[in-house]
């Protein structure tokens, strides 16, 4: 049974998620979540701890699909080498991913659940006719048959 996934992220960065699915709109926007995570391997937290983590910075990608861009994303194993060049020199780590769903719901697709990868967080904004509207997020569980939410947690401008 999964633990109630928390990830804190700032007003800003959330803001500029939807930005980027609205510029890309109708299209798919997608980048990576570059930040912390609090007991990486699930086991350093105290028992009954939430696992959480932190996007400290956003690395944005050109989604390079042609053929249906509009309803899927794909992320290369070069997309993933550039996401972590750009992660290390913030001394960061690449701890999700992010993508926009234009003129859909942010629910996770099943072409999204066969192209997760575990223990990262997925971020996916709903665009409606090209504004942003919600934000979910989710993580593939380690049997890869299902994905669990992550709640978004988005701190007051005052504690950033
Ligand atoms: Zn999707």
């Amino acid at each position: 049974m999964a633990d109630a996934f928390q990830l804190n992220i700032s007003r800003e960065l959330a803001e500029r998620i939807g930005r980027h699915g609205a510029e890309t709109f109708p299209h798919e926007c997608c980048g990576a979540l570059l930040g912390r995570d609090e007991a990486r391997d699930g086991k350093a937290g105290k028992a009954g701890e939430t696992p959480w983590r932190e996007v400290r910075e956003l690395f944005p990608l050109v989604n390079r699909r042609d053929d249906s861009p509009r309803n899927r994303f794909a992320v290369t194993a070069e997309d993933v080498l550039e996401a972590e060049k750009a992660a290390r020199k913030h001394g960061l780590d690449v701890v999700g991913w992010y993508h926009s769903h234009p003129d859909h719901p942010a629910r996770p697709s099943q072409f999204d659940r066969e192209h997760a990868w575990p223990w990262y967080s997925y971020i996916i904004v709903s665009v409606m006719s090209g504004e942003p509207a919600d934000m979910t997020s989710w993580r593939l569980n380690d049997d890869r048959q299902d994905y669990s939410p992550e709640r978004i947690e988005i701190p007051k401008r005052a504690a950033v």
